[in-house]
């Protein structure tokens, strides 16, 4: 047998664990449970991306350039500009889905210093999973911020943030609309936010992978804000209800004509890091998603996407509370947290037919508010519906 290497038996390995939302998806299907666990919509994608596929498989099936097809960069860079800031296909690479666009980047952008110690990356707690083994792979140390959960809903602790910030600090990670919780940042927290990296010299990883899917306020892009240090994040799957796509995008921080700077630096690193992991991202599907993000707009998707799960948040959000839980609405995502004290999820989906996600996923261990639990409502109401019942008839047992 060949040997494990010691390096692999530590660190490393201890990193390699089944996510959560696999795991849960698995007991889901095991059990017979109804899955409000792991985020995916239960419904097919788009007729219009489905048939934009039909005519780019067979057309467009060879290798592209590790940055992205042409017609995607074109694509994105006309859909993400807004009059406050212009988005141009040279900043954008694109990449095997979200989940990659964020490894490219903690791969880019941190790691060890000459003195052994690693990069500090701030990240919002409760947080998203891949965030912290991301950092902690890249040879980063993940500094977890908290977030409050008032009687108002989540609250971001930006005194905490500020508190800190060491000479360490590399980079600030936010998700907005964020993931757990569901809260959109307001402008007047992203401008705290950016005002603290600016002081510090910080880079800001800007996860807007839910940018179309809000129920109030539409969050503002950080790249607006601060577009010389964000790097966006964003992902087909989430705004094209085909998360099994494994289309995601970076778009890196506008670049000042005729002068070499460390974000121009960082940009093309980015790619050339993306390079080493998928060469490039699948050429059918990213010709399909270029063809369908206009349409997107046109037709008013996102507006009906906006429409549709805002009804399915407030039918699970009322169930639950008519069951006695205490639930934080969200702003956005299509996730919903809710307060269950004593309620085990890991019996729930065993014995209660109903998978959900515990919020201890999301905290640094022990740290979790007692009776955490995270939802997804991208599923079709009579789903959430039948969850409602299971969940009522477990809580009677
Ligand atoms: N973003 C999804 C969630 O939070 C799933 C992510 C995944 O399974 N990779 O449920």
């Amino acid at each position: 047998m060949p040997r494990v290497a010691p390096r692999a038996l530590h660190a490393r390995s201890a990193l390699a664990a089944e996510s959560v939302f696999s795991v849960m998806s698995r007991l889901a299907v095991q059990y017979g449970a109804v899955n409000l666990g792991q985020g995916f919509p239960a419904g097919s994608p788009p007729e219009f991306l489905l048939e934009a596929l039909k005519t780019q498989a067979g057309a467009a099936d060879q290798y592209t350039a590790p940055a992205g097809l042409p017609a995607l960069r074109e694509a994105l860079a006309a859909d993400l500009t807004t009059a406050a800031a212009v988005v141009r296909p040279e900043q954008v690479t694109v990449t095997c889905g979200a989940t990659e666009a964020m490894h490219a980047l903690a791969d880019a952008l941190y790691g060890t210093g000459t003195d052994g110690a690693g990069d500090e990356v701030l990240m919002f707690e409760p947080v998203f999973d891949i965030y912290r083994p991301q950092a902690l792979l890249s040879g980063a140390t993940p500094v977890l911020v908290g977030m409050t959960l008032t009687p108002e809903g989540w609250q971001p602790d930006l005194d905490g943030l500020e508190r800190l910030v060491t000479p360490r600090t590399r980079a600030l990670l936010v998700n907005n609309p964020h993931n757990p919780t569901g809260h959109v940042f307001t402008r007047a927290e992203l401008e705290r936010i950016v005002q603290l990296a600016r002081q510090h010299d910080l880079w800001i990883i800007a996860d807007e992978v839910y940018d179309e899917l809000y129920f109030g306020e539409a969050p503002v892009p950080l790249r607006e804000l601060a577009p010389e240090r964000t790097f966006t994040v964003g992902s087909a799957g989430k705004r094209l209800e085909a998360t099994g796509w494994r289309i995601g995008w970076i778009v890196s921080p506008a670049q000042v004509a005729s002068q070499v700077t460390a974000s121009q630096v960082i940009a093309t690193q980015v790619t050339g890091l993306h390079q080493w992991a998928t060469f490039c991202a699948p050429t059918p599907l990213q010709s399909a998603v270029a063809a369908a993000l206009p349409i997107a707009r046109q037709t008013g998707f996102y507006e009906d996407l906006r429409a549709s799960y805002g009804a399915r948040m407030r039918l699970l959000a009322s169930g639950l509370r008519s069951l006695g839980l205490t639930v934080q609405q969200p702003g956005g995502s299509y996730f919903l947290t809710a307060l269950a004290p004593g309620l085990d999820p890991w019996h729930l989906v065993e014995h209660g037919g109903l998978a959900v996600i515990p919020g201890s996923a999301f905290y640094a261990e022990g740290s979790a508010p007692d009776g955490l639990i995270r939802l997804a409502f991208c599923k079709p109401a009579s789903e959430i519906l039948r969850a409602l019942e299971r969940l009522e008839s477990y809580l009677g047992r």
